[in-house]
């Protein structure tokens, strides 16, 4: 499946094996040819969409083929990817290369999913090694040759991006552009990004938050392009309380599977009761074993006098008769009983007392066995007791509080540092309080940063919660400064910002400007972002944690290059005030820079305004400033 892209015919002939099989395990009734109540869509939606999350063969396939693609492209496996080169496009790069006539049934693989693979990959530009004939370097590099300004009689043609530039800086070269390229081309590459390092340019798959694309990244994209709507009305519609009871079903970790298609095969309309099997088979009848009455789900579950029985004689008595008459289906009824607020634990108890109904009316059916309403309770109390055990064996170590910083760290995946561990790292004894002088590896939190040395730089953002990928909005910055004398607070807005991260990020780039302008060599930034925190502290080791803030965070690694500056996580109740000034700088109508300084000690010349006027950030402006 990873090197073979196979035919929609092939696919679907193992699809319709996977989904008898399916059927045939949840309809124990009829199982050589089982009746499918839902559609294979439906099933392959995500369980959020009411699905049951079944992966798709042909996505799976397809997204393995982008994941060899990739592979090729990035020379993951530089042999093999020197091999394909010299066969299959010796005179080319991966990205222009086409079919020609040497074909291996891998190659046609890799051919018929790269337009959809090459929609997503894009050239971050660092030092700008890459060719810009022939690589995804800017958007209109497919029609690159279209845009030269003709005629054209220079004899050497620039071949890489690095010769766009003025030499030695990463800097358009507009004049040079101009006379090569025409007009659109020219703003178009003015515009493009640099990551201000000299580091090979990187192959980005852009779909993913780290930039790589893996199987699972490419998965995610196509899988996400095939989830649909459900309709309002008919079969197929689920009400949007009987979704969320679904959505929270799937999420409680002690329910065994069974219980949790069971409940999906209720809300979906998708079990075999007299009344839907019927309409396939005449053979079936359609009326309830125990009543004789028609046997649609409400009737089965709520309203035959077998069901109002056990109902009734449950711990927490319900009396049915106040149900409404379903017509299709239980929706209505199940958020009756169960309404927005229900618990995991009456969930829990409900679907298996259904479960229970079910199991007693199948046995009724099919094998002519009559369960009694206490052989039903028993075997439910014993179902959970069950299940309550298994669960308290698996389950997490509970959350650890951390009094002392008064911040709630969870144990899973991270090291909640101990007393002893504390100790070992230098911990001062004051007044009985333990304060940490040192932060500490991996999480580097300070829980009193009053008692740093040197100036501390508190930075902030704000912007619109991220809902889309890549959603266009403005952000707000705010830095805030405090030295031994004043206090220097600055306020800038961000116009083009695409995640909450990169707002993040850009407010610890011009904190960085700041401290340099006026020569801070030593001083420490504080922000509650712990994934920026982690990165800075370690970044040595890797990427960041996205790809489109790379030009930001080097900027920033650059800026600090020769200096002391540390940076640490904070608690966000410590970041208060740049908190609410970045919200201001984010909502504030005011586009010219206001300056002000009430400083004494500042009335011949103010450093901060000297410092700001130095500060040229690309995509940042300045709102206004303050000191005191
Ligand atoms: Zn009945
Ligand atoms: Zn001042």
């Amino acid at each position: 499946m990873s090197t073979v892209l196979f035919t929609k015919t092939f696919i679907a002939k193992i699809t319709s094996i996977l989904r008898r099989f399916w059927w045939a395990g949840v309809q124990e009734d009829n199982s050589s040819s089982p009746f499918q109540f839902r559609s294979w869509d439906d099933i392959c939606q995500s369980k959020d969409n009411g699905g049951l999350g079944i992966r798709d063969l042909l996505t799976v396939n397809r997204s393995l083929i982008i994941n060899a693609a990739w592979n090729i492209a990035t020379s993951k496996d530089p042999h093999l990817a020197a091999i394909i080169k010299a066969k299959y496009y010796p005179n080319t790069s991966f990205w222009l290369a086409k079919s020609g006539p040497t074909k291996s049934v891998f190659w046609a693989s890799i051919l018929q999913i790269k337009s959809t693979f090459q929609q997503h990959c894009k050239i971050q530009i660092h030092r700008g090694n890459s060719s810009i004939w022939s690589t995804p370097w800017c958007p209109l590099w497919r029609s690159i040759h279209d845009h030269l300004t003709l005629p054209n009689y220079r004899r050497n043609l620039p071949s890489t991006i690095a010769e766009l530039w003025h030499p030695l800086t990463q800097t358009w070269n507009q004049q040079l552009i101009s006379e090569i390229f025409n007009e659109q081309f020219t703003q178009v590459t003015n515009s493009m990004q640099v990551v201000p390092s000299n580091q090979n340019d990187v192959i980005t798959w852009t779909p993913a938050t780290k930039g790589t694309c893996t199987a699972k990244e490419a998965f995610n994209l196509l899988n996400s392009q095939l989830q649909m709507q459900l309709p309002q009305d008919g079969a197929r519609a689920v009400t949007p309380r009987a979704m969320h009871i679904l959505r929270k079903t799937w999420r409680i970790k002690r329910l065994p599977p069974y219980l949790k298609t069971f409940c999906w095969r209720l809300i979906r309309r998708a079990l075999a009761t007299g009344i839907r099997a019927g309409r396939h088979s005449t053979k079936i009848s359609k009326d309830c074993c125990t009543c004789n009455s028609p046997e649609d789900d409400a009737h089965l579950f709520f309203h035959c006098t077998f069901a109002r029985a056990v109902w009734f004689s449950a711990a927490t008595p319900l009396c049915t008769s106040m149900l409404p008459n379903e017509q299709d289906g239980v929706q209505e009824i199940m958020s009756h009983i169960l309404g927005q607020q229900a618990d995991e634990e009456q969930i829990c108890t409900i679907l298996t007392t259904l479960w229970y109904i079910w199991r007693a009316r199948n046995d009724k059916r099919f094998n002519n066995k009559t369960w009694t309403v206490w052989q039903v309770h028993h075997a439910v109390a014993a179902e959970l007791a069950l299940a309550t055990e298994e669960h308290i064996d698996h389950e997490q170590p509970p959350l650890h509080i951390n009094m002392r910083q008064g911040i709630l760290l969870s144990n899973a995946g991270h090291e909640v540092p101990t007393q002893a561990n504390d100790e070992s790292q230098g911990v001062q004894h004051t007044h009985g309080h333990q304060l940490p002088l040192v932060p500490t590896p991996p999480l580097y939190r300070i829980g009193t940063p009053i008692l740093l040395q040197g100036p501390r730089c508190y930075t902030d953002a704000a912007t619109a919660p991220d809902l889309s990928q890549d959603q266009d909005r403005r952000a707000g910055l705010e830095v805030f400064i405090v030295f031994n004398y004043y206090t220097a607070y600055i306020k800038a807005r961000m116009q083009h910002c695409s995640s909450v991260l990169m707002a993040e990020a850009a407010a610890l780039l011009l904190a960085a400007n700041a401290f340099s302008e006026l020569q801070v060599q030593e001083g420490t930034f504080l922000l509650d972002n712990q994934q920026l925190v982690t990165y800075f502290n370690t970044h040595d080791s890797g990427q960041p944690p996205a790809w489109n803030i790379k030009h930001i965070t080097q900027g920033f690694i650059n800026k600090n290059r020769n200096c002391n500056h540390r940076i640490y996580k904070i608690a966000r109740s410590l970041n208060s005030t740049a908190h609410i000034l970045a919200n201001q700088a984010l909502h504030s109508p005011a586009m010219n820079v206001t300056f002000s300084c009430a400083n004494q000690a500042h009335s011949v010349s103010c450093p901060l305004r000297v410092a700001l006027e130095a500060v040229n950030l690309e995509s940042i402006s300045i709102l206004a400033a303050s000191c005191c």
